[in-house]
C-alpha cells in the first residue's frame, strides 16, 4: 500500500504501537505485548507534590510521568488515539480502587477540558476516560458513576506563571454547572466522591477544583491520577 490508502488505513489502524511506537507483533488496543506488560505492572500508590498546594486531597497515582505510560497518555490526549480510553480508563479504575478502598460506591467527577481542547480532542477527554473506568468499576461488580459539576472557561497559559499566580488563574478557570451539581450531589449522598484527572504537575488544579467542590458543599474524598510528574523541589 503506497500514498492516499496507506494513510486512509493508519487511521483506522494504527501502524504502531502507542507506547513504543514498534510496528512487528501483535497490538491490542493499539499497545504491543511488552509495553502492556510494562503498564500492568504499576501499582496504584499515593502520591503528593513538593510543596503540597493548601486543600489538596490525598492524591493516588498509577505511576511516575514518563515511560510507555506518559507515551499512552499523549498518544491518547494529543494525538487522537481514542482507542486507548478504553485501557487507559481500566488503569485508572485500579487507581480509584486504591484511593477508595473497599467496595463501597463512588461517584468520579472530573476535571474537564477547555471547550478547545474538547474541540481539538473531539471530545472531553477526561470525560471519555471517567466513563471507561466507570465502566470497568460496573463489570468487576462496583458501583460506580460519572459526574460533572465544573465547567472549564477558556483559559489563558498559565506555564509561565509562579505559583501563587497559578493558584488564581486555576480557580477562574473553573466555573459551576448547577444542573450538573444538583445531580453530583444527589449522588454523592451515598458516594464516595473522587476527582479524576490524567496528570498531576504541582497539585494546584486538583486542589482548586476540590475547594470550588467543597464550597458547594461537594467533598471530594481523594483524588486518582494516572501520572505524577516527578517531585521537584524549588532550587
Ligand atoms: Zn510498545
Amino acid at each position: 500500500m503506497t500514498g492516499l490508502w496507506a494513510a486512509l488505513a493508519d487511521l483506522v489502524v494504527p501502524a504502531s504501537c502507542a507506547g513504543c511506537g514498534q510496528t512487528e507483533g501483535r497490538r491490542t488496543f493499539e499497545v504491543c505485548a511488552r509495553c502492556v506488560t510494562a503498564v500492568e505492572a504499576l501499582t496504584a500508590h499515593p502520591s503528593r507534590p513538593t510543596p503540597a498546594p493548601a486543600g489538596l486531597p490525598p492524591v493516588y497515582a498509577l505511576g511516575e510521568y514518563g515511560g510507555e505510560l506518559r507515551e499512552l497518555i499523549i498518544e491518547y490526549k494529543d494525538r487522537g488515539r481514542h482507542r486507548l480510553a478504553r485501557p487507559l480508563g481500566a488503569l485508572l479504575a485500579q487507581v480509584v480502587s486504591r484511593a477508595v478502598a473497599g467496595r463501597g460506591p463512588v461517584l468520579m467527577l472530573y476535571v474537564p477540558d477547555t471547550p478547545a481542547s474538547a474541540r481539538e480532542r473531539y471530545g472531553d477527554h477526561m470525560r471519555r476516560l471517567a466513563v471507561a473506568a466507570a465502566q470497568r468499576l460496573n463489570l468487576i461488580g462496583r458501583d460506580a458513576l460519572v459526574g460533572q459539576p465544573l465547567l472549564a472557561r477558556p483559559k489563558a497559559d498559565s506555564t509561565a506563571l509562579g505559583i501563587a499566580e497559578r493558584a488564581a488563574a486555576a480557580r477562574e478557570a473553573f466555573a459551576i454547572n448547577r444542573s450538573g451539581l444538583r445531580l453530583a450531589r444527589h449522588a454523592a449522598t451515598r458516594r464516595a466522591v473522587v476527582l479524576l484527572d490524567d496528570i498531576m504537575t504541582t497539585g494546584v488544579t486538583l486542589a482548586t477544583a476540590a475547594e470550588l467542590l467543597a464550597d458547594e458543599e461537594l467533598e471530594v474524598s481523594a483524588c486518582a491520577v494516572l501520572a505524577a510528574t516527578k517531585r521537584r523541589l524549588p532550587a
